[in-house]
Protein backbone atom coordinates (compact mmCIF):
# COMPACT_ATOMS: atom_id res chain seq x y z
CA UNK A 1 0.00 0.00 0.00
CA UNK A 2 1.73 3.52 -0.77
CA UNK A 3 1.77 6.02 1.97
CA UNK A 4 -0.59 8.17 0.79
CA UNK A 5 -3.22 5.38 1.52
CA UNK A 6 -1.37 4.57 4.25
CA UNK A 7 -2.31 7.51 5.55
CA UNK A 8 -5.47 8.28 4.96
CA UNK A 9 -6.18 4.74 6.63
CA UNK A 10 -4.80 5.91 9.71
CA UNK A 11 -5.28 9.88 9.77
CA UNK A 12 -8.57 10.23 6.89
CA UNK A 13 -12.07 11.21 8.52
CA UNK A 14 -15.01 9.96 6.68
CA UNK A 15 -17.50 12.96 6.96
CA UNK A 16 -21.12 12.31 5.51
CA UNK A 17 -22.06 12.91 1.81
CA UNK A 18 -18.92 10.77 0.70
CA UNK A 19 -16.56 13.89 1.71
CA UNK A 20 -12.91 12.65 3.32
CA UNK A 21 -11.51 14.99 5.94
CA UNK A 22 -7.99 14.84 5.69
CA UNK A 23 -6.91 18.40 7.07
CA UNK A 24 -4.10 16.83 9.44
CA UNK A 25 -1.73 15.96 6.32
CA UNK A 26 -2.82 17.87 3.08
CA UNK A 27 -5.60 20.33 3.30
CA UNK A 28 -5.14 22.46 6.37
CA UNK A 29 -1.94 21.09 7.64
CA UNK A 30 1.04 19.49 5.44
CA UNK A 31 3.12 16.34 6.11
CA UNK A 32 5.83 17.54 3.54
CA UNK A 33 7.74 13.69 3.01
CA UNK A 34 4.33 12.87 2.49
CA UNK A 35 3.81 15.66 -0.35
CA UNK A 36 7.28 15.15 -1.09
CA UNK A 37 6.58 11.23 -1.92
CA UNK A 38 3.11 12.59 -4.04
CA UNK A 39 5.43 14.96 -6.21
CA UNK A 40 7.52 12.27 -6.83
CA UNK A 41 5.34 10.08 -8.14
CA UNK A 42 3.15 12.30 -10.02
CA UNK A 43 6.74 13.61 -11.78
CA UNK A 44 7.30 10.12 -12.65
CA UNK A 45 3.98 9.63 -14.43
CA UNK A 46 4.43 12.43 -16.29
CA UNK A 47 8.20 12.94 -16.84
CA UNK A 48 8.22 12.18 -20.55
CA UNK A 49 4.60 14.28 -21.88
CA UNK A 50 6.77 17.48 -22.39
CA UNK A 51 5.31 19.12 -19.35
CA UNK A 52 5.70 23.00 -19.46
CA UNK A 53 3.48 24.38 -16.57
CA UNK A 54 1.45 22.92 -14.31
CA UNK A 55 -1.84 24.39 -12.95
CA UNK A 56 -4.08 24.06 -10.02
CA UNK A 57 -6.87 25.48 -8.18
CA UNK A 58 -5.78 27.40 -5.00
CA UNK A 59 -5.41 26.07 -2.20
CA UNK A 60 -5.82 22.41 -1.83
CA UNK A 61 -3.80 21.74 -5.22
CA UNK A 62 -1.00 24.07 -4.15
CA UNK A 63 1.53 21.76 -2.06
CA UNK A 64 1.30 18.79 -4.44
CA UNK A 65 1.76 21.08 -7.54
CA UNK A 66 4.55 22.74 -5.90
CA UNK A 67 6.15 18.93 -5.22
CA UNK A 68 5.25 17.95 -9.21
CA UNK A 69 6.46 20.98 -10.81
CA UNK A 70 10.00 21.34 -8.94
CA UNK A 71 10.76 17.84 -10.33
CA UNK A 72 9.72 18.85 -13.64
CA UNK A 73 11.42 21.75 -13.37
CA UNK A 74 8.44 23.85 -14.00
CA UNK A 75 6.05 26.66 -12.80
CA UNK A 76 3.24 26.40 -10.86
CA UNK A 77 -0.05 28.56 -11.05
CA UNK A 78 -2.76 28.42 -8.65
CA UNK A 79 -6.07 29.46 -10.55
CA UNK A 80 -7.74 32.01 -7.73
CA UNK A 81 -10.86 31.54 -6.34
CA UNK A 82 -11.99 35.26 -6.47
CA UNK A 83 -11.31 37.89 -9.06
CA UNK A 84 -8.40 40.01 -7.21
CA UNK A 85 -8.10 43.79 -8.54
CA UNK A 86 -4.35 43.39 -8.85
CA UNK A 87 -5.57 41.28 -12.01
CA UNK A 88 -5.41 43.27 -15.37
CA UNK A 89 -6.89 41.36 -17.36
CA UNK A 90 -8.92 38.37 -15.56
CA UNK A 91 -10.03 35.03 -17.50
CA UNK A 92 -12.88 33.59 -15.70
CA UNK A 93 -15.13 30.87 -15.43
CA UNK A 94 -17.94 29.54 -12.63
CA UNK A 95 -17.22 26.21 -11.02
CA UNK A 96 -19.57 24.24 -8.66
CA UNK A 97 -18.26 22.81 -5.49
CA UNK A 98 -18.41 19.62 -3.97
CA UNK A 99 -17.41 20.20 -0.73
CA UNK A 100 -19.48 23.24 -0.30
CA UNK A 101 -22.08 22.76 -2.62
CA UNK A 102 -22.08 26.62 -3.85
CA UNK A 103 -20.32 28.26 -7.06
CA UNK A 104 -17.23 29.77 -7.02
CA UNK A 105 -15.55 31.84 -9.68
CA UNK A 106 -11.97 30.53 -10.58
CA UNK A 107 -9.51 33.27 -12.44
CA UNK A 108 -6.07 33.23 -14.09
CA UNK A 109 -4.34 36.47 -15.83
CA UNK A 110 -4.62 35.94 -19.45
CA UNK A 111 -0.97 35.56 -20.58
CA UNK A 112 -0.22 33.11 -18.05
CA UNK A 113 -0.44 30.68 -20.12
CA UNK A 114 0.87 30.82 -23.32
CA UNK A 115 -0.65 29.07 -26.77
CA UNK A 116 0.87 25.85 -27.32
CA UNK A 117 2.23 25.23 -23.71
CA UNK A 118 1.63 21.62 -22.47
CA UNK A 119 -0.44 21.98 -19.39
CA UNK A 120 -0.27 19.37 -16.37
CA UNK A 121 -3.54 19.79 -13.96
CA UNK A 122 -2.66 18.87 -10.47
CA UNK A 123 -5.46 18.67 -7.48
CA UNK A 124 -5.88 17.14 -4.14
CA UNK A 125 -9.26 15.67 -5.02
CA UNK A 126 -10.67 14.41 -8.08
CA UNK A 127 -14.85 14.02 -7.24
CA UNK A 128 -17.71 15.32 -9.51
CA UNK A 129 -14.95 16.94 -12.04
CA UNK A 130 -16.33 20.60 -11.65
CA UNK A 131 -13.11 21.82 -10.85
CA UNK A 132 -10.98 20.52 -13.35
CA UNK A 133 -13.75 21.37 -16.26
CA UNK A 134 -13.42 25.19 -15.34
CA UNK A 135 -9.48 24.33 -15.43
CA UNK A 136 -10.26 22.90 -18.44
CA UNK A 137 -12.09 26.00 -20.02
CA UNK A 138 -9.47 28.93 -18.62
CA UNK A 139 -6.41 26.29 -20.10
CA UNK A 140 -8.06 25.77 -23.39
CA UNK A 141 -9.04 29.70 -23.70
CA UNK A 142 -5.59 30.19 -23.37
CA UNK A 143 -5.13 28.15 -26.57
CA UNK A 144 -3.03 25.80 -24.32
CA UNK A 145 -3.01 21.64 -24.85
CA UNK A 146 -3.91 19.70 -21.65
CA UNK A 147 -0.82 16.73 -21.62
CA UNK A 148 -2.27 14.94 -18.10
CA UNK A 149 -4.51 14.93 -15.02
CA UNK A 150 -2.20 14.54 -11.62
CA UNK A 151 -4.72 13.72 -8.60
CA UNK A 152 -4.01 12.87 -4.90
CA UNK A 153 -7.16 11.64 -3.92
CA UNK A 154 -9.91 10.43 -6.76
CA UNK A 155 -12.88 8.76 -5.35
CA UNK A 156 -13.68 7.17 -8.54
CA UNK A 157 -17.24 6.10 -7.97
CA UNK A 158 -18.22 10.09 -8.68
CA UNK A 159 -18.99 11.44 -12.14
CA UNK A 160 -14.79 13.15 -12.73
CA UNK A 161 -12.96 9.90 -13.36
CA UNK A 162 -15.28 9.25 -15.84
CA UNK A 163 -15.58 12.90 -17.42
CA UNK A 164 -11.06 12.78 -17.38
CA UNK A 165 -10.42 9.26 -19.04
CA UNK A 166 -13.54 9.91 -21.67
CA UNK A 167 -11.71 13.28 -23.43
CA UNK A 168 -8.58 10.71 -23.38
CA UNK A 169 -6.35 12.75 -20.95
CA UNK A 170 -3.26 10.67 -19.27
CA UNK A 171 -4.68 10.47 -16.22
CA UNK A 172 -2.37 9.42 -13.08
CA UNK A 173 -4.34 9.31 -9.04
CA UNK A 174 -2.09 8.34 -6.06
CA UNK A 175 -5.07 6.78 -4.31
CA UNK A 176 -8.14 6.00 -5.77
CA UNK A 177 -11.19 5.31 -4.14
CA UNK A 178 -13.71 2.32 -5.42
CA UNK A 179 -15.94 3.42 -2.66
CA UNK A 180 -17.23 4.01 0.71
CA UNK A 181 -19.18 1.98 2.26
CA UNK A 182 -20.31 1.96 6.10
CA UNK A 183 -17.26 3.71 7.21
CA UNK A 184 -15.01 1.85 5.06
CA UNK A 185 -12.74 2.83 2.11
CA UNK A 186 -12.34 0.40 -0.74
CA UNK A 187 -9.27 1.00 -2.66
CA UNK A 188 -9.62 0.60 -6.33
CA UNK A 189 -6.73 -1.96 -8.03
P1 LIG B 1 -14.85 18.17 -8.01
O1 LIG B 1 -14.78 19.53 -8.61
O2 LIG B 1 -14.04 17.16 -8.77
O3 LIG B 1 -16.25 17.74 -7.76
O4 LIG B 1 -14.20 18.27 -6.58
C1 LIG B 1 -12.85 18.57 -6.46
C2 LIG B 1 -12.60 19.67 -5.48
O5 LIG B 1 -13.51 19.60 -4.38
C3 LIG B 1 -11.21 19.52 -4.92
O6 LIG B 1 -10.44 20.61 -5.37
C4 LIG B 1 -11.37 19.54 -3.43
O7 LIG B 1 -11.02 20.80 -2.92
C5 LIG B 1 -12.84 19.36 -3.17
N1 LIG B 1 -13.20 17.98 -2.75
C6 LIG B 1 -13.92 17.08 -3.44
N2 LIG B 1 -14.13 15.97 -2.72
C7 LIG B 1 -13.50 16.17 -1.54
C8 LIG B 1 -13.36 15.36 -0.36
O8 LIG B 1 -13.86 14.23 -0.23
N3 LIG B 1 -12.63 15.91 0.65
C9 LIG B 1 -12.07 17.15 0.58
N4 LIG B 1 -11.36 17.57 1.62
N5 LIG B 1 -12.20 17.93 -0.52
C10 LIG B 1 -12.90 17.44 -1.57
Amino acid sequence: MNPLKKKIEQCGVLLGGDVLKVDSFLNHQLDIPLIETIGECLANHFKNAGITKVVTIETGGIAPAYATARRLGVPVIFLKKSEPRTMRQPLCVQVFSFTKQKSYNVCMESGLIEPDERVLFIDDFLANGEAFKGAESLIHQAGAHIAGVGICIEKRFQAGHQYVVGRGYDFCAVASIAAIENGTIHWAQ
